[in-house]
């Protein structure tokens, strides 16, 4: 439910409407508007009595929320959501962001090199594996800690956003201490516990869709995040398994319009596991600029014939400085702005 301020109510209105809430056993959210202050109720309502809250000084009026999410949801916040991209950069609003880098941090040289790079070309965030989920076990695992530590000497020397995986609830301080942004993979979408671990920190989450999710799940997976305090959440499309061979994932770019109906939420899309092949990913790119996609997460490497993970969807440093001034191109066509990194 959404209780909806009047408009020109003070902060002891809204605190007075919090407590009730609180009181009544449900979780509250205030979202200040331009224009309008609204205080989510969540929880189960049933049995309550809301004539209090409905009395209160400046409410305006009760809403039930209908779709099943509600925090993430459109219904109780109608202007699109700003994150948070580390200090200096942010994703969601006018501005298209850049996320780029490895598919997992190989070694000092390798991940120092693709952070410049990435960076002169205008990215705005650095991304890298230090713990990789392997479908199979004797692959590469990553290089763990001290695969954060040389993402964190990158961001020293660039300035940009460090966007690295979470694999399990043990991890997150660790990771958190490093990274500025917790990805939360597409195999653990639906691990409930880590999705509520992540909602407890204070960092930003990108919030992969699981391969086999529908929309409503993915939401409602975003929904638990959200429910435990963490409002800055990063919605990534990586493409969903089909009966299609020709490519790794199938990369349902529809999902840009519906996520930007249902929900406030940024959503970026990650065309390298979306296709598995390199010479799809700048097309793949542009396309999902060009449906209203707020950022784009790139696997570039130095050498992808040799990289230990996802070398044939990785591209490499000069067809990434390529691929962004065609972007520019794209989002200046669609009214949007490249977000301008640290270059
Ligand atoms: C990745 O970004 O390298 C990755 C493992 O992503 P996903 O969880 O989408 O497979
Ligand atoms: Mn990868």
């Amino acid at each position: 439910m959404i209780v909806v301020m009047k408009s020109g109510c003070r902060k002891e209105d809204v605190d007075h409407v919090v407590q009730l809430i609180r009181e009544r056993g449900l979780k509250d959210h205030v979202i200040v508007g331009t224009d309008r202050t609204v205080v989510a109720a969540i929880g189960d309502k049933r049995h309550l009595d809301m004539t209090a809250i409905e009395n209160a000084s400046m409410v305006d009026r009760l809403v039930p929320i209908l779709a099943p999410y509600k925090v993430a949801s459109r219904e109780v916040k109608t202007s699109p959501s700003v994150i948070p991209l580390g200090p200096n950069a942010s994703v969601g609003g006018t501005k298209v962001s850049v996320i780029a880098g490895p598919c997992s941090v190989e070694n000092e040289k390798q991940i120092l090199g693709t952070a410049q790079a990435v960076m002169k070309a205008g990215a705005v965030g650095l991304r890298g594996g230090a713990f990789k989920p392997r479908t199979n076990p004797y692959d590469f695992q990553g290089l763990g800690e001290e695969g954060l530590k040389l993402l964190s000497k990158a961001r020293d020397e660039t300035g940009l956003a460090i966007v690295t995986e979470v694999m399990s609830i043990d991890q997150v301080d660790l990771v958190a201490e490093y990274a500025d942004v917790l990805q939360i993979g597409t195999r653990n979408m639906h691990n409930f516990n880590l999705l509520m671990a992540a909602g407890k920190t204070q960092k930003t989450i990108m919030l992969k869709r699981g391969w086999s999710a529908s929309l409503n799940e993915f939401l409602l997976a975003a929904e638990y995040i959200i429910n435990e305090g963490n409002t800055n959440v990063i919605l990534c499309e990586r493409g969903i398994r089909t009966h299609e061979t020709y490519v790794r994932n199938t990369l349902p770019l529809a999902i840009i319009p519906a996520i930007n109906r249902e929900s406030h939420l940024p959503i970026v899309v990650d065309p390298s596991q979306g296709t598995g092949h390199a010479y799809m990913v700048p097309q793949m790119s542009k396309a999902a600029v060009a449906a209203g996609a707020d950022g784009l997460l790139i696997e570039v490497h130095p050498d992808p014939e040799h990289a230990l993970t996802d070398g044939a969807q990785s591209i490499t440093h000069g067809a990434f400085e390529g691929l962004m001034h065609e972007l520019g191109l794209i989002a200046d066509a669609v009214g949007r702005t490249m977000q301008l990194g640290p270059n």
